[in-house]
Protein backbone atom coordinates (compact mmCIF):
# COMPACT_ATOMS: atom_id res chain seq x y z
CA UNK A 1 0.00 0.00 0.00
CA UNK A 2 2.95 2.36 1.13
CA UNK A 3 4.04 2.48 -2.72
CA UNK A 4 0.49 3.38 -3.77
CA UNK A 5 1.02 6.58 -1.77
CA UNK A 6 0.63 9.55 -4.08
CA UNK A 7 3.61 12.04 -4.04
CA UNK A 8 1.46 14.39 -2.42
CA UNK A 9 0.88 12.06 0.03
CA UNK A 10 4.72 11.38 0.81
CA UNK A 11 5.73 14.63 0.77
CA UNK A 12 2.65 15.19 3.43
CA UNK A 13 4.30 11.99 5.42
CA UNK A 14 8.22 12.66 5.60
CA UNK A 15 7.01 16.72 6.74
CA UNK A 16 5.26 15.47 9.30
CA UNK A 17 7.49 12.83 10.19
CA UNK A 18 10.50 15.21 10.70
CA UNK A 19 8.27 18.02 12.51
CA UNK A 20 7.01 15.43 14.90
CA UNK A 21 10.61 14.25 15.21
CA UNK A 22 12.37 17.56 15.90
CA UNK A 23 9.52 19.67 17.63
CA UNK A 24 6.51 17.24 18.98
CA UNK A 25 8.70 14.32 20.18
CA UNK A 26 10.79 16.40 22.72
CA UNK A 27 7.49 17.61 24.92
CA UNK A 28 5.54 14.61 24.33
CA UNK A 29 6.61 13.10 28.01
CA UNK A 30 6.17 16.57 29.50
CA UNK A 31 2.68 16.97 28.16
CA UNK A 32 1.74 13.65 29.93
CA UNK A 33 3.04 13.94 33.02
CA UNK A 34 1.79 17.87 32.84
CA UNK A 35 -1.44 16.96 32.06
CA UNK A 36 -1.55 20.42 30.71
CA UNK A 37 -3.43 21.40 27.32
CA UNK A 38 -0.77 21.69 25.13
CA UNK A 39 -1.23 24.85 23.67
CA UNK A 40 2.21 24.83 21.80
CA UNK A 41 1.43 22.14 19.94
CA UNK A 42 -1.76 23.34 18.75
CA UNK A 43 -0.34 26.64 17.59
CA UNK A 44 2.43 24.53 15.73
CA UNK A 45 -0.50 22.48 14.21
CA UNK A 46 -2.22 25.80 13.13
CA UNK A 47 1.11 27.03 11.55
CA UNK A 48 1.58 24.03 9.16
CA UNK A 49 -2.20 24.48 8.14
CA UNK A 50 -3.46 20.88 9.17
CA UNK A 51 -6.94 21.68 10.47
CA UNK A 52 -8.55 20.93 7.41
CA UNK A 53 -6.18 18.51 5.73
CA UNK A 54 -8.90 15.56 5.29
CA UNK A 55 -11.71 17.72 3.85
CA UNK A 56 -11.98 19.34 0.44
CA UNK A 57 -9.79 21.83 -1.68
CA UNK A 58 -12.19 24.61 -0.87
CA UNK A 59 -11.32 24.80 2.74
CA UNK A 60 -7.84 24.42 2.05
CA UNK A 61 -7.58 20.56 2.34
CA UNK A 62 -6.15 17.68 0.52
CA UNK A 63 -9.52 15.92 0.14
CA UNK A 64 -7.67 12.49 1.52
CA UNK A 65 -8.21 10.83 4.12
CA UNK A 66 -5.59 8.43 3.60
CA UNK A 67 -3.40 11.98 4.13
CA UNK A 68 -4.57 12.31 7.15
CA UNK A 69 -4.11 8.95 8.55
CA UNK A 70 -0.50 9.20 7.45
CA UNK A 71 -0.35 12.81 9.59
CA UNK A 72 -1.96 11.45 12.57
CA UNK A 73 0.28 8.00 12.48
CA UNK A 74 3.60 10.22 12.48
CA UNK A 75 2.05 12.72 15.43
CA UNK A 76 0.96 9.50 17.03
CA UNK A 77 4.26 7.41 16.92
CA UNK A 78 5.55 10.42 19.10
CA UNK A 79 3.10 11.81 21.08
CA UNK A 80 -0.36 10.99 21.80
CA UNK A 81 -1.80 14.06 22.50
CA UNK A 82 -0.69 16.07 19.48
CA UNK A 83 -2.24 13.55 16.93
CA UNK A 84 -5.28 14.29 19.79
CA UNK A 85 -5.39 18.29 19.12
CA UNK A 86 -5.85 17.14 14.98
CA UNK A 87 -8.48 15.10 15.65
CA UNK A 88 -10.66 17.27 17.53
CA UNK A 89 -10.51 19.98 14.79
CA UNK A 90 -11.50 17.47 12.73
CA UNK A 91 -14.35 15.85 14.08
CA UNK A 92 -16.47 19.23 14.36
CA UNK A 93 -15.65 20.30 11.26
CA UNK A 94 -16.34 17.08 9.57
CA UNK A 95 -19.51 16.96 11.20
CA UNK A 96 -20.61 20.75 10.40
CA UNK A 97 -19.85 20.32 6.96
CA UNK A 98 -21.95 17.03 6.87
CA UNK A 99 -24.74 18.07 8.49
CA UNK A 100 -24.87 22.20 8.96
CA UNK A 101 -26.70 24.52 6.91
CA UNK A 102 -24.67 27.26 5.12
CA UNK A 103 -25.23 30.13 7.65
CA UNK A 104 -23.46 27.60 10.11
CA UNK A 105 -20.52 26.15 7.69
CA UNK A 106 -20.00 30.06 7.07
CA UNK A 107 -19.82 30.65 11.11
CA UNK A 108 -17.80 27.82 11.84
CA UNK A 109 -16.00 26.42 9.43
CA UNK A 110 -12.97 29.01 8.85
CA UNK A 111 -12.64 29.68 12.87
CA UNK A 112 -11.45 26.02 12.94
CA UNK A 113 -10.22 26.11 9.28
CA UNK A 114 -7.73 28.81 10.84
CA UNK A 115 -7.31 27.85 14.91
CA UNK A 116 -9.29 30.25 16.06
CA UNK A 117 -12.51 28.95 16.99
CA UNK A 118 -12.60 25.01 18.67
CA UNK A 119 -14.60 22.45 19.46
CA UNK A 120 -15.96 19.41 21.43
CA UNK A 121 -18.44 16.58 20.65
CA UNK A 122 -20.76 15.34 23.72
CA UNK A 123 -22.79 12.47 23.65
CA UNK A 124 -21.87 10.29 26.66
CA UNK A 125 -24.18 10.70 30.07
CA UNK A 126 -23.49 8.88 33.35
CA UNK A 127 -25.97 6.48 32.64
CA UNK A 128 -25.20 5.28 28.96
CA UNK A 129 -21.93 5.64 26.78
CA UNK A 130 -22.55 3.05 24.20
CA UNK A 131 -25.96 2.85 24.39
CA UNK A 132 -26.32 6.47 23.22
CA UNK A 133 -30.62 5.94 22.41
CA UNK A 134 -30.24 6.22 26.28
CA UNK A 135 -29.16 9.89 26.77
CA UNK A 136 -31.18 11.39 29.12
CA UNK A 137 -30.83 15.57 27.78
CA UNK A 138 -33.86 16.60 26.69
CA UNK A 139 -34.52 19.18 23.87
CA UNK A 140 -38.09 21.07 24.50
CA UNK A 141 -39.21 22.98 21.88
CA UNK A 142 -39.41 26.84 23.05
CA UNK A 143 -39.83 29.80 21.00
CA UNK A 144 -37.47 30.58 18.48
CA UNK A 145 -35.45 26.79 19.55
CA UNK A 146 -35.08 24.93 22.09
CA UNK A 147 -34.35 24.59 25.65
CA UNK A 148 -31.56 21.98 26.73
CA UNK A 149 -31.74 20.33 30.40
CA UNK A 150 -29.07 17.45 31.04
CA UNK A 151 -25.56 16.68 32.29
CA UNK A 152 -23.04 15.23 30.47
CA UNK A 153 -19.75 13.12 31.22
CA UNK A 154 -16.20 12.74 29.16
CA UNK A 155 -16.24 15.71 26.97
CA UNK A 156 -12.83 16.15 25.26
CA UNK A 157 -11.94 19.50 24.87
CA UNK A 158 -14.80 21.18 26.26
CA UNK A 159 -12.54 23.34 28.73
CA UNK A 160 -11.34 25.41 25.75
CA UNK A 161 -13.92 25.13 23.19
CA UNK A 162 -15.58 27.81 21.38
CA UNK A 163 -18.85 25.70 21.13
CA UNK A 164 -20.09 21.98 21.97
CA UNK A 165 -22.25 19.82 19.76
CA UNK A 166 -24.18 18.41 22.31
CA UNK A 167 -26.69 15.72 21.70
CA UNK A 168 -30.11 15.53 23.19
CA UNK A 169 -33.46 14.19 22.52
CA UNK A 170 -35.86 15.69 21.05
CA UNK A 171 -38.84 13.73 22.23
CA UNK A 172 -39.11 10.46 24.52
CA UNK A 173 -39.14 8.19 21.67
CA UNK A 174 -36.12 5.52 22.91
CA UNK A 175 -34.53 5.26 20.18
CA UNK A 176 -31.63 7.58 18.13
CA UNK A 177 -34.32 8.69 15.89
CA UNK A 178 -35.49 10.94 17.70
CA UNK A 179 -31.93 12.55 18.68
CA UNK A 180 -30.13 15.91 18.12
CA UNK A 181 -27.42 17.77 17.80
CA UNK A 182 -27.22 21.21 19.07
CA UNK A 183 -23.98 23.70 18.51
CA UNK A 184 -24.08 25.50 22.28
CA UNK A 185 -21.88 28.44 22.30
CA UNK A 186 -19.55 28.69 25.20
CA UNK A 187 -21.15 31.53 27.72
CA UNK A 188 -24.26 30.50 26.88
CA UNK A 189 -26.45 30.83 30.17
CA UNK A 190 -26.92 27.79 32.08
CA UNK A 191 -23.95 26.10 30.49
CA UNK A 192 -21.19 24.99 32.44
CA UNK A 193 -18.00 22.78 31.98
CA UNK A 194 -16.97 20.93 35.11
CA UNK A 195 -14.07 20.04 36.52
CA UNK A 196 -11.53 17.79 34.35
CA UNK A 197 -11.56 14.14 35.16
CA UNK A 198 -8.04 12.51 36.06
CA UNK A 199 -6.76 10.19 33.58
CA UNK A 200 -4.46 7.46 33.04
CA UNK A 201 -4.23 8.15 29.57
CA UNK A 202 -4.93 10.94 26.65
CA UNK A 203 -3.58 13.60 29.67
CA UNK A 204 -2.54 16.34 27.36
CA UNK A 205 -6.54 17.07 26.81
CA UNK A 206 -8.81 17.36 29.30
CA UNK A 207 -12.22 15.63 29.77
CA UNK A 208 -14.37 17.22 31.62
CA UNK A 209 -18.22 16.82 32.19
CA UNK A 210 -20.72 19.21 31.17
CA UNK A 211 -24.15 20.96 33.15
CA UNK A 212 -27.10 21.98 30.89
CA UNK A 213 -29.73 24.41 32.78
CA UNK A 214 -32.20 25.30 30.51
CA UNK A 215 -29.99 26.62 28.33
CA UNK A 216 -31.33 28.13 25.17
CA UNK A 217 -30.07 27.15 21.82
CA UNK A 218 -31.15 29.17 18.76
CA UNK A 219 -32.58 27.43 15.72
CA UNK A 220 -29.77 28.46 13.70
CA UNK A 221 -27.65 26.47 15.80
CA UNK A 222 -29.92 22.68 15.61
CA UNK A 223 -27.66 20.57 13.19
CA UNK A 224 -29.18 19.39 10.95
CA UNK A 225 -32.47 18.84 10.03
CA UNK A 226 -34.88 17.85 12.91
CA UNK A 227 -34.81 13.64 13.56
CA UNK A 228 -31.89 13.77 10.55
CA UNK A 229 -29.03 15.80 12.10
CA UNK A 230 -27.47 13.15 14.28
CA UNK A 231 -27.80 10.24 11.73
CA UNK A 232 -26.19 12.43 8.99
CA UNK A 233 -23.09 13.06 11.76
CA UNK A 234 -22.82 9.58 12.35
CA UNK A 235 -22.06 9.02 9.18
CA UNK A 236 -19.61 11.46 9.24
CA UNK A 237 -18.08 9.80 12.23
CA UNK A 238 -17.92 6.45 10.50
CA UNK A 239 -15.98 7.99 7.66
CA UNK A 240 -13.75 9.41 10.35
CA UNK A 241 -12.95 6.21 11.91
CA UNK A 242 -9.92 5.16 9.61
CA UNK A 243 -8.27 7.90 12.01
CA UNK A 244 -8.62 6.15 15.02
CA UNK A 245 -7.13 3.37 13.15
CA UNK A 246 -4.40 5.64 12.26
CA UNK A 247 -3.73 6.45 15.97
CA UNK A 248 -3.15 2.81 16.92
CA UNK A 249 -0.64 2.60 14.01
CA UNK A 250 1.39 5.23 14.87
CA UNK A 251 1.09 4.34 18.87
CA UNK A 252 2.51 0.61 17.30
CA UNK A 253 5.16 2.36 15.46
CA UNK A 254 6.54 4.41 18.22
CA UNK A 255 6.36 1.67 20.86
CA UNK A 256 8.32 -0.31 18.48
CA UNK A 257 10.81 2.31 17.97
CA UNK A 258 11.61 2.87 21.98
CA UNK A 259 11.78 -0.92 22.03
CA UNK A 260 13.62 -1.86 19.25
CA UNK A 261 16.37 0.81 20.59
CA UNK A 262 16.18 -0.24 24.32
CA UNK A 263 16.78 -3.32 23.20
CA UNK A 264 20.14 -3.07 21.58
CA UNK A 265 21.66 -1.31 24.36
CA UNK A 266 20.42 -3.50 26.98
CA UNK A 267 23.12 -6.04 28.46
CA UNK A 268 21.90 -9.64 29.78
CA UNK A 269 23.92 -12.95 30.37
CA UNK A 270 26.79 -11.26 28.40
CA UNK A 271 24.87 -10.07 25.30
CA UNK A 272 22.48 -7.59 23.69
CA UNK A 273 18.85 -8.59 24.79
CA UNK A 274 18.04 -8.47 20.92
CA UNK A 275 20.49 -10.99 20.59
CA UNK A 276 17.72 -13.66 22.10
CA UNK A 277 16.10 -15.55 19.78
CA UNK A 278 12.87 -14.96 21.63
CA UNK A 279 13.04 -11.26 21.79
CA UNK A 280 13.90 -11.16 18.26
CA UNK A 281 10.35 -12.75 17.22
CA UNK A 282 8.93 -10.52 19.65
CA UNK A 283 9.99 -7.62 17.57
CA UNK A 284 9.12 -9.52 14.72
CA UNK A 285 5.81 -10.06 15.53
CA UNK A 286 5.19 -6.53 16.38
CA UNK A 287 6.19 -5.39 13.34
CA UNK A 288 4.33 -7.94 11.40
CA UNK A 289 0.97 -6.86 13.41
CA UNK A 290 1.74 -3.27 13.12
CA UNK A 291 2.06 -3.14 9.16
CA UNK A 292 -1.42 -5.36 9.30
CA UNK A 293 -2.81 -2.81 11.19
CA UNK A 294 -1.42 -0.23 8.99
CA UNK A 295 -2.70 -1.70 5.60
CA UNK A 296 -6.21 -2.35 6.97
CA UNK A 297 -6.40 1.46 7.99
CA UNK A 298 -4.95 2.90 4.68
CA UNK A 299 -7.49 0.55 2.82
CA UNK A 300 -10.71 2.07 4.81
CA UNK A 301 -9.25 5.50 4.44
CA UNK A 302 -8.80 4.54 0.83
CA UNK A 303 -12.61 3.40 0.44
CA UNK A 304 -13.68 6.58 2.10
CA UNK A 305 -11.38 8.62 -0.66
CA UNK A 306 -13.16 6.53 -3.25
CA UNK A 307 -16.55 7.20 -2.21
CA UNK A 308 -17.57 4.60 0.15
CA UNK A 309 -20.13 5.25 2.30
CA UNK A 310 -22.76 3.49 4.17
CA UNK A 311 -22.74 -0.36 4.97
CA UNK A 312 -20.34 -0.40 2.33
CA UNK A 313 -18.00 1.30 4.80
CA UNK A 314 -19.12 0.54 8.09
CA UNK A 315 -17.50 -2.92 8.32
CA UNK A 316 -14.60 -1.78 7.20
CA UNK A 317 -13.80 1.03 9.25
CA UNK A 318 -15.22 -1.07 11.97
CA UNK A 319 -11.94 -3.07 11.47
CA UNK A 320 -9.53 -1.11 10.96
CA UNK A 321 -10.28 0.70 14.18
CA UNK A 322 -10.78 -2.44 16.33
CA UNK A 323 -7.45 -4.16 14.84
CA UNK A 324 -5.90 -1.46 14.64
CA UNK A 325 -6.61 -0.23 18.56
CA UNK A 326 -6.37 -3.50 19.88
CA UNK A 327 -3.12 -4.54 18.03
CA UNK A 328 -1.73 -0.93 19.65
CA UNK A 329 -2.56 -2.38 23.18
CA UNK A 330 -0.80 -5.47 22.39
CA UNK A 331 2.22 -4.39 20.91
CA UNK A 332 2.41 -1.45 23.72
CA UNK A 333 2.29 -4.28 26.00
CA UNK A 334 5.13 -6.47 24.62
CA UNK A 335 7.60 -3.02 24.24
CA UNK A 336 6.76 -2.45 28.20
CA UNK A 337 7.87 -6.33 28.47
CA UNK A 338 11.01 -5.89 26.52
CA UNK A 339 12.03 -3.12 28.44
CA UNK A 340 11.37 -5.00 32.08
CA UNK A 341 11.47 -2.80 35.42
CA UNK A 342 12.59 0.03 33.09
CA UNK A 343 9.13 -0.20 31.21
CA UNK A 344 7.21 -0.06 34.26
CA UNK A 345 9.57 3.33 35.51
CA UNK A 346 8.16 7.22 34.43
CA UNK A 347 12.09 7.00 33.37
CA UNK A 348 11.13 6.01 30.01
CA UNK A 349 8.48 7.02 28.42
CA UNK A 350 7.21 3.25 27.31
CA UNK A 351 4.63 3.09 29.98
CA UNK A 352 2.91 6.35 28.34
CA UNK A 353 2.03 4.53 25.12
CA UNK A 354 0.99 1.75 27.44
CA UNK A 355 -1.73 3.71 28.97
CA UNK A 356 -2.73 5.75 26.02
CA UNK A 357 -3.18 2.55 23.96
CA UNK A 358 -5.55 1.06 26.54
CA UNK A 359 -7.71 4.34 25.68
CA UNK A 360 -7.78 4.14 22.21
CA UNK A 361 -10.00 0.55 22.51
CA UNK A 362 -12.81 2.18 24.35
CA UNK A 363 -13.16 5.54 22.51
CA UNK A 364 -14.90 6.59 19.47
CA UNK A 365 -16.93 3.26 19.93
CA UNK A 366 -15.50 0.37 22.54
CA UNK A 367 -13.78 -2.02 20.47
CA UNK A 368 -16.74 -4.62 21.51
CA UNK A 369 -18.98 -2.18 19.60
CA UNK A 370 -16.74 -1.86 16.44
CA UNK A 371 -17.06 -6.16 16.49
CA UNK A 372 -20.93 -5.79 17.05
CA UNK A 373 -20.88 -3.60 14.14
CA UNK A 374 -19.11 -6.15 11.85
CA UNK A 375 -21.04 -9.04 13.48
CA UNK A 376 -24.54 -7.37 12.11
CA UNK A 377 -23.35 -6.58 8.58
CA UNK A 378 -22.14 -10.03 8.41
CA UNK A 379 -25.42 -12.08 9.34
CA UNK A 380 -27.79 -8.79 7.91
CA UNK A 381 -29.02 -7.70 11.00
CA UNK A 382 -29.19 -3.82 11.36
CA UNK A 383 -27.11 -2.27 13.63
CA UNK A 384 -28.14 -1.10 17.82
C1 LIG B 1 -10.25 9.63 27.28
C2 LIG B 1 -11.70 9.61 26.90
C3 LIG B 1 -12.22 10.63 26.15
C4 LIG B 1 -13.58 10.64 25.83
N1 LIG B 1 -14.07 11.70 25.11
C5 LIG B 1 -15.39 11.76 24.84
C6 LIG B 1 -15.95 12.89 24.16
O1 LIG B 1 -15.24 13.83 23.78
N2 LIG B 1 -17.29 12.92 23.97
C7 LIG B 1 -18.12 11.92 24.39
O2 LIG B 1 -19.31 12.01 24.16
N3 LIG B 1 -17.61 10.82 25.02
C8 LIG B 1 -16.28 10.73 25.26
N4 LIG B 1 -15.76 9.65 25.92
C9 LIG B 1 -16.65 8.59 26.38
C10 LIG B 1 -16.60 7.34 25.50
O3 LIG B 1 -17.18 7.62 24.25
C11 LIG B 1 -17.35 6.24 26.25
O4 LIG B 1 -16.57 5.93 27.39
C12 LIG B 1 -17.54 4.99 25.41
O5 LIG B 1 -18.50 5.22 24.43
C13 LIG B 1 -17.99 3.80 26.27
O6 LIG B 1 -19.06 4.15 27.09
P1 LIG B 1 -19.05 3.80 28.66
O7 LIG B 1 -17.76 4.28 29.20
O8 LIG B 1 -20.30 4.34 29.24
O9 LIG B 1 -19.05 2.24 28.73
P2 LIG B 1 -20.36 1.28 28.65
O10 LIG B 1 -21.17 1.63 27.45
O11 LIG B 1 -21.02 1.27 29.97
O12 LIG B 1 -19.64 -0.09 28.41
C14 LIG B 1 -18.96 -0.83 29.44
C15 LIG B 1 -18.38 -2.07 28.80
O13 LIG B 1 -19.46 -2.86 28.25
C16 LIG B 1 -19.23 -3.07 26.86
N5 LIG B 1 -20.51 -3.06 26.14
C17 LIG B 1 -21.49 -2.12 26.19
N6 LIG B 1 -22.48 -2.43 25.36
C18 LIG B 1 -22.12 -3.59 24.75
C19 LIG B 1 -22.72 -4.42 23.76
N7 LIG B 1 -23.90 -4.10 23.19
N8 LIG B 1 -22.08 -5.55 23.39
C20 LIG B 1 -20.87 -5.87 23.94
N9 LIG B 1 -20.25 -5.11 24.86
C21 LIG B 1 -20.87 -3.99 25.25
C22 LIG B 1 -18.35 -1.93 26.42
O14 LIG B 1 -17.64 -2.23 25.22
C23 LIG B 1 -17.45 -1.76 27.63
O15 LIG B 1 -16.41 -2.69 27.58
C24 LIG B 1 -14.42 9.59 26.25
C25 LIG B 1 -13.88 8.54 26.99
C26 LIG B 1 -12.54 8.54 27.32
C27 LIG B 1 -11.99 7.41 28.14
Amino acid sequence: MLSALTDDQIQIRDLIRRVAKEQVAPRANEIDRSAEYPQDMFDLLRQLGLFTLPFPQQYGGTNSMVSACLAIEEFGRVCYNTAYLLLLQWVPFGAILAGGTEDQKGRFLHGLASGELRGAISTTESQSGSDVAGIKTRATSVAGGYSLTGSKIWCTNSHIADFVLVAAKTTDDKSTGSINLFIVERGSKGFEVGRKEEKMGARGVPSCPLFLDDVFVPESNILGESGKGFKVVMEAFNKSRPLIGARGVGLSQGAIDHASEYIQNRVAFGQKISDFQGIRWMLADMAIQTEAARNLVYKAAAMVDAGAAGSDLAPIAAMAKCFATDTAMKVATDAVQLFGASGISNEYPINRYFRDAKVLQIVEGTNQIQRNIIANHMLGRPAR
